[in-house]
């Protein structure tokens, strides 16, 4: 058990197709418990296993980051059913260490996944929340932070992500 590295922007696994969980066995178990760990010490609130280099439709989440048990959520081929609302939020990603930015977000959702023992459940969120999961969900269809900016918007985050690169600063 551990920490896995988070794989970054410009990797290619980063964007891979990613496979449905199949097995709800121990591996995925270990799996998931890692992803925690790895997500924890970031520090971060979710982590989707593309981005550690694991092509599965699988993420976790957690806004306590660690401090409540009971905010700890698997999802497991997650969807996202219903949006409703938008709100314009600033978000980061720990495949871009250190950058922000800002776009919309649906204010409420409901997503359907299934949990770590495979059963389906719903839940319904709205800001943080709401947030968090379309972004993790984004992941596991290849979508990243970068992809909702246009525009000079986002050439100035690819130069931000340059300098950081050319400064030895990325990862
Ligand atoms: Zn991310």
């Amino acid at each position: 058990m551990g920490r896995r590295p988070i794989i970054l922007w410009g990797d290619p696994r980063l964007v891979a197709p990613n496979a449905p969980v199949e097995a709800f066995d121990q591996d995925l178990d270990r799996l998931i418990t890692e992803m925690f760990e790895t997500s924890w010490a970031a520090p971060g609130l979710g982590l989707a296993a593309p981005q550690i280099a694991v092509n599965l439709r699988l993420a976790v989440l957690d806004l306590s980051v660690g401090k409540d048990p009971d905010q700890k959520t698997v999802l497991a081929n997650p969807e996202i059913i219903d949006r409703e609302g938008q709100v314009s939020m600033e978000e980061g990603c720990l495949s871009f260490p250190g950058l922000f930015t800002t776009f919309e977000r649906p204010q409420s959702i409901t997503v359907r996944a299934q949990d770590a023992t495979g059963k389906w459940r719903e839940i319904e969120a709205e800001d943080l929340l709401a947030q968090t999961l379309c972004h993790e969900i984004d992941h596991l269809n290849g979508t990243l932070l970068i992809d909702h900016i246009r525009g000079l918007k986002r050439k100035m985050f690819i130069r931000r992500v340059k300098k950081l690169q050319q400064a030895g600063a990325w990862g």
